[in-house]
């Protein structure tokens, strides 16, 4: 037979739009309340979680960088929690165990970042990886974490297992970025697939936490030793490298 679907992916940063929203952090103030009013006077800031401690090594790479500054990753407010939906629509098991299969992923990412996600439920909402949107002002719809097929999202064409990113704004007139929203949307064919043939080998549960690496700013790496490697060889966990990056962008300014 031809290489199984599984058995490589690659997988698109296709969600990158920077969006320029001029002054919006006074504009969310109100919609944010008193927390959101402290944020903006600067005081009575918390992170709401730590970066792990990782060994040194390895490489890791960046999807979008603070402009002008190549050394600042565009990352989540660690300030604030990221909440997200599921859909599973599509999914491969039982609706349970794709809450338990998300939520363990998220999970690890949570852990090496420190940033906080929040399970808002389900929802019937649909990936739109070819929307071009502007993110409402005070207010933005939670992360998607979604199945599809290709007809329906043609970016998980051929061999591509999954797709993941985030959209970012500008949250003040300096010109900083951070991420609002995003999605990851996990090709139901292939899932299928390895569910029939491959069983209990992990291989979905590596695909989505390659794809929730997008989600909170990684992007491919050349090297095989690390998950972010845009191609599906066998790895399972998160490389050192990548643990680096992920403690990196839990290191992210609060808005
Ligand atoms: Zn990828």
């Amino acid at each position: 037979m031809d290489r199984p679907l599984s058995e490589r992916w690659r997988s698109g940063a296709a969600l990158l739009v920077s969006l320029l929203v001029l002054g919006a952090i006074i504009l969310w103030a109100p919609a944010d309340g008193p927390a959101g009013l402290r944020r903006v006077l600067g005081i009575g800031e918390d992170r709401l979680g730590d970066p792990a401690d990782v060994p040194p090594g390895g490489t890791y790479a960046f999807l979008e960088h603070q402009p002008g500054d190549l050394g600042a990753p565009v990352a989540w407010d660690p300030c604030d929690e990221i909440h997200y939906e599921i859909n599973p629509d599509g999914a491969p098991d039982d609706a349970d165990d794709t809450e338990e299969f998300v939520a363990d992923a998220i999970e690890v990412v949570a852990h090496y970042t420190g940033l906080e996600f929040v399970y808002d439920g389900r929802t019937d909402r649909r990936p739109q990886w070819d929307r071009t949107f502007v993110p409402s002002i005070g207010r933005h719809e939670p992360v998607l974490i979604s199945w599809a097929t290709e007809d329906e999202v043609p970016q998980l064409d051929d061999d591509v297992a999954g797709v993941g990113g985030a959209v970012a704004v500008e949250v003040d007139p300096g010109g900083w970025l951070r991420y609002v929203t995003g999605g990851v949307t996990l090709d139901s064919e292939a899932f299928e697939e390895m569910d029939n043939i491959l069983g209990e080998d992990d291989e979905g549960r590596a695909i989505l936490l390659h794809e929730l690496g997008h989600l909170v700013g990684l992007d491919h790496v050349d090297s095989p030793d690390e998950l972010m490697f845009a191609d599906n060889i066998g790895k399972r966990e998160f490389g050192t490298g990548d643990l680096n990056g992920l403690v990196r962008l839990g290191e992210g300014r609060c808005a």
